[in-house]
């Protein structure tokens, strides 16, 4: 298994995972809210075509998540795959004559040999999720977009090889820059975007000597830095686990799991 993030962040996300057999592997994007030529242009740095994508799986109707979903499904009739609250919260006529897998939040699929599990996830859109991917050999999981973290989601999240989470917003940062005061409480708040000590507590419950690679997700360019990121993870033990910030404008290239 492998992935890669095209772009991390408030101003559109897209993440490519790439699993199953070597011969024949099955690539899935998770979330789209890149302009089809921006996909074309990342995927082509990273040596594929929208044709060589499988499905789009959309975590959530956020524009920075879905906003360039239907133009990319429909450019190659890929199929589309959310939960019933995401899909009514998007528009089902955006998704008119696509293929649409409607997904519950407490159950996986197989899709193409893949395992795809979302995990219900506290944040103010309609129905949102988190998304673990597993084939034989590896599992993942992408956890952006969340307030708070509940029992239920560290339960699911246990035994992962890697995990690609938000780090949005450092705390203080937030409490003391430019954003009016009501987008400052939405965005702290449970329902809003996790802060580098509430993802860096959560991550410390995850950690196991199988988890191999963590990506910080999801920066806020206003109110974070990855140095604060580093500095907020500087007290778990991480062991061998690489840990990696993703950007807005880079992305991160490939992440190949052992
Ligand atoms: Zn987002
Ligand atoms: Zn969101």
């Amino acid at each position: 298994m492998r992935y890669s993030s095209l772009s991390s962040g408030s101003e559109g996300n897209a993440l490519l995972v790439e699993a199953g057999p070597a011969g024949a592997p099955v690539r899935i994007l998770v979330d789209c809210g890149l302009g089809l030529r921006d996909v074309q242009e990342r995927l082509a740095q990273r040596g594929l075509a929208p044709s060589d994508l499988h499905l789009i799986f959309v975590t959530h109707e956020h524009a920075d998540h879905c906003a360039g979903v239907a133009k990319l499904a429909r450019a190659c009739e890929l199929p589309v795959a959310c939960t019933h609250g995401t899909l009514v919260a998007m528009g089902a006529e955006a998704l008119a004559g696509l293929t649409v897998l409607t997904v519950s939040p407490h159950r996986s699929i197989d899709f193409m040999g893949l395992s795809l599990e979302p995990i219900p996830v506290p944040h103010d859109a309609r129905e949102p999720v988190a998304l673990a991917v597993s084939d034989q050999k590896h599992r993942m999981a992408v956890v952006t977009d969340l307030g708070s973290y509940t029992p239920h989601l560290i339960s699911c999240l246990q035994g992962l090889d890697a995990i690609f989470l938000e780090f949005n917003h450092d705390a203080q940062m937030l409490e003391e820059g430019s954003y009016p005061p009501k987008l400052k409480s939405r965005v702290g708040g449970p329902h809003g975007h996790l802060s580098n000590v509430t993802a860096a507590e959560l991550l410390g419950r995850l950690l196991s000597a199988r988890l191999q690679h963590i990506t910080a997700a999801h920066l806020s360019q206003q109110n974070n830095h990855p140095d604060r990121v580093r500095a907020s993870v500087a007290g778990l033990p991480l062991g061998q686990a690489c840990f990696e910030v993703a950007s807005q404008d880079h992305g991160m290239p490939w992440v190949s799991l052992a």
